[in-house]
């Protein structure tokens, strides 16, 4: 189907953004990759009279560690994550994911910080950001707010952005000790969406005990879900075979898949076990 028609406005800074969200009210939406919202508007689900592509504003594509924080710009594209040194070195979960998105002219376009104002428990980044437990910078007219990634999806295809708001940049607070990160979906075929994902964080001492674990899960869940109980029982263990186990049984009984195409629900709860196991494994042989 062809989009319903709309106005284009391109503006080259934010503040030239914002008048224009402000003077064409709600049914204006922001443009990054358009990779799916323009879907959206060719099926109709949505048809926004104003698209305002925000990909002339200069300062909201970079990746750099910065006050204890790996700061991502909001138009960082997927294949900007799979060529940063910074990321393939140290927090390889952002390409782990972004490699399993699409394809190779989808990454290209769309935008991490689309990725999850999206608000659709099905993409991959949202469980990624659960796990390294972002924050996210939102930026309006009178000024900047944070928001933790808890409070960032609250219903379907809902987030704390508001209208007259632009998603600037998301903050991953850098885990003081030993970390390793590993993401990982099971999906039908190349380049679909999750039947269910897993993304997993580990945060280990000198020792080797796990002080902070973070687990995210994709698409067993009406919202993009933490997997509350599996950290919980990670941290303080040695992250052994048994502990691994306890966690990886906890994400499966813990979500709620629902039975569609992509498999029924006890399918998915098995995934999600049998994805946390062999996450955790590779996030803390990475860790050391
Ligand atoms: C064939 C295909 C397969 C796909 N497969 C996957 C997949 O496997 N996994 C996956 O995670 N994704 C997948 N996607 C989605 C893709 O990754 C999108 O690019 C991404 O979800 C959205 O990023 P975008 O920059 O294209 O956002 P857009 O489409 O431009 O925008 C998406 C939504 O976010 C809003 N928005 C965008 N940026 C901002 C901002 N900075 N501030 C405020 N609001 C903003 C827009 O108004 C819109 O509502 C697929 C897309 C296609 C077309």
């Amino acid at each position: 189907m062809i989009a319903e028609s709309f106005d284009y406005a391109a503006p080259s800074t934010l503040e030239e953004a914002f008048q224009l969200l402000h003077e064409l009210g709600d049914e204006a939406k922001i443009l990054a990759g358009g990779h799916s919202l323009i879907p959206m508007m060719k099926l109709r689900f949505a048809a926004p009279t104003h698209l305002i592509d925000i990909n002339n504003i200069p300062g909201l594509a970079h990746i750099k560690e910065e006050n204890g924080h790996l700061c991502i710009g909001a138009l960082t594209r997927e294949s900007d994550l799979e060529e940063s040194d910074i990321i393939t070195s140290r927090y390889q979960i952002f390409t782990d994911a972004s490699k399993l998105i699409a394809d190779p002219q989808v990454r290209n376009f769309g935008t991490i910080g689309g990725n999850i104002a999206h608000g659709d428990a099905a993409n991959d980044h949202p469980a990624v950001m659960i796990a390294m437990n972002a924050e996210v910078e939102i930026t309006n007219q009178e000024g900047k707010r944070t928001v933790g990634i808890d409070d960032f999806f609250y219903g379907f295809y809902m987030t704390a952005v508001q209208h007259g708001e632009i998603l600037t940049e998301i903050r991953i607070p850098i885990p003081k000790g030993k970390f390793g990160t590993a993401y990982y979906k099971s999906e039908r075929k190349v380049g679909d969406y999750a039947a269910a994902g897993v993304a997993v964080m580990v945060e280990l001492d000198a020792d080797g005990t796990c002080v902070n674990a973070g687990i995210g899960l994709t698409n067993v869940n009406p919202l993009p879900m933490r997997a509350a109980r599996s950290q919980e029982a990670l941290i303080g263990t040695k992250l052994n075979d048994e502990d691994i186990a306890k966690a990886a049984k906890f994400a499966s009984e813990d979500c709620n898949p629902t039975t569609d195409l992509r498999g029924d629900e006890d399918y998915k709860r098995h995934l999600v076990k049998v994805i946390t196991k062999r996450m955790l494994k590779q996030a803390i042989s990475r860790a050391q």
